[in-house]
């Protein structure tokens, strides 16, 4: 599994990162060798993507078993050449959830003509994604619709639009169809737009969900799905959603509710507001209401207490989820980041502000859960000790259901507090998990980075 790199990070973001999974609190528990192992293999897996693909089936539409039929049988029209039949496997944990296999690093040859494409677009082809002609960076001067290309993605964002090729750090993704000339992508004079190269031999082969069942089945990892459930909203409650863009997980929360009630989701960004409203509809669920707002401002003392818009007032919600904006150091496959230290460190004050604004929002007895993707400990653990020291009305609670590791010690919690938190660490069983085991195993252990820590407001 070595072929590709070790995610590429700055020097200091390195150390950095070394520091937090070399704390003196850890390295009293489990050692060096294995503390320093843990972290080299954390490295090598975050350039890998997971060995499952994980979907969220529409269940307020349709029965689980309904959907997987649906779903292998449009499998079985999108790869009519494939003699094998695809496994979609139900989670037996996760009430909701189908996990399909990917199969990788495959040995696929490289071809002469080569089209470069954005990290972000070569991630998600080696997710089961075909490339996106908005994605494509660089690709050879003649290079007509019908021709068989290899695709790479550029690691450091170098090549530029347009370019005829490229030589810089990139990293082959597999071989595909192009389905455009150069000239409609680079030269029409307007976007490009559409499929620009059909996927036929990727590194890692896993079904396109591109237009695959829309409404029934929604992509979403697995640790993503899990948080819906800690979360436990049940129909007729009011919920918050702070940070909801593009909207996975209010979707999710909307569905395990029946549709029934209030979910409010809060987004900063506009384009992005759009998505959730986009999802919503997609998904026909009428029970949510997205608005553009900031959530560091989203308590007024001054509102109406029956405001159905941003501000609110104190204790309007029955749970809240705050799936923090963060630095996003889980997110698999990531084989090259160029954030800065700075960057990395600046998510932890805003994830306080949010914070404070959550609890005020929440009523006494009420449930908050929060999420993030990232591996720090600065906006993980040390926010979970943080908001205990800040808030004493705060509890945490057990999660349900629990499937990652326990919280990662550094951060003066207890053993017990740790128990009750939920980190999912691939690094602890990256390539040991037997390629023999059950999908679901496999998938538990392999995911993104993540982190869920549930409290309840005494
Ligand atoms: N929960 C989302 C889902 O599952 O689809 C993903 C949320 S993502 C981790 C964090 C989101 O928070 C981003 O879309 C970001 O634009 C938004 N955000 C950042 N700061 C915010 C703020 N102050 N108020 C509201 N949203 C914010």
């Amino acid at each position: 599994m070595s072929f590709f790199p070790k995610i590429s990070l700055r020097p200091e973001v390195t150390d950095y990162l070394k520091g937090v999974f070399l704390n003196n609190e850890l390295l009293a528990s489990i050692g060096l060798q294995e503390a320093e192992r843990h972290f080299e293999t954390l490295l090598t897996c975050l350039s890998h993507p997971p060995s499952s693909t994980c979907v969220r089936a529409s269940v307020h539409l349709a029965p689980l078993g309904e959907i997987r039929h649906k779903l292998c049988e449009e499998l079985k029209k999108v790869n009519r050449q494939q003699k094998e039949e695809l496994q979609v496997v139900p989670h037996p944990m996760v009430p909701d959830v189908l996990l399909l296999p990917v199969d990788g690093p495959r040995s696929v040859q490289q071809l002469s003509k080569e089209v470069v494409v954005g990290a972000q677009c070569g991630n998600a082809v080696l997710r089961g994604a075909h490339v996106f002609a908005p994605g494509m960076l660089a690709c050879p001067k003649h290079m007509k619709a019908g021709d068989m290309v290899s695709v790479f993605s550029d690691l450091e964002g170098k090549c530029t639009r347009g370019a005829l090729s490229f030589h810089g750090k990139r990293v082959f993704v597999g071989n595909g169809v192009a389905e455009k000339d150069r000239s409609s992508i680079f030269c029409s004079g307007e976007p490009a737009r559409g499929v620009g190269v059909r996927m036929t031999e990727p590194l890692y082969a896993t079904p396109s969900f591109d237009g695959l069942l829309p409404r029934l089945v929604f992509l979403q990892n697995l640790p993503s799905v899990v948080v819906g459930h800690v979360l436990g909203p049940r129909p007729g409650e009011r919920i918050l959603d702070m940070c909801a863009a593009p909207g996975g997980k209010t979707c999710h929360i909307a569905t395990l509710m029946r549709d029934q009630g209030d979910v409010v989701a809060l987004e900063r960004i506009s384009n992005k507001m759009e998505l959730i409203r986009q999802n919503a509809e997609m998904l026909q669920l009428r029970c949510i209401k997205a608005f553009c707002f900031n959530s560091t401002r989203a308590v007024s003392e001054h509102s109406n207490p029956e405001a159905e818009e941003p501000p609110f007032p104190p204790e309007s919600f029955d749970r809240i989820l705050l799936d923090a904006p963060c630095s996003g150091l889980g997110q698999r496959p990531n084989m090259a980041s160029t954030w800065s230290l700075k960057e990395i460190c600046s998510f932890a004050p805003l994830q306080r502000k949010l914070f404070h604004a959550a609890v005020q929002l929440l009523k006494k007895g009420g449930v908050l859960v929060y999420s993030t993707c990232t591996v720090t400990l600065a906006e993980n653990e040390e926010q979970v000790a943080w908001a205990l020291r800040t808030f004493p009305c705060l509890k945490l609670q057990p999660q349900e259901p629990h499937i990652g590791a326990e919280g990662m010690a550094g951060a003066g919690l207890a053993p017990e507090q740790l128990c009750l938190l939920q980190r999912f660490r691939p690094e602890l069983s990256w390539g040991q998990v037997d390629v023999g085991a059950s999908l679901p195993c496999r998938a538990n252990s392999d995911t993104i980075g993540f982190f869920i820590a549930k409290f309840q407001k005494t």
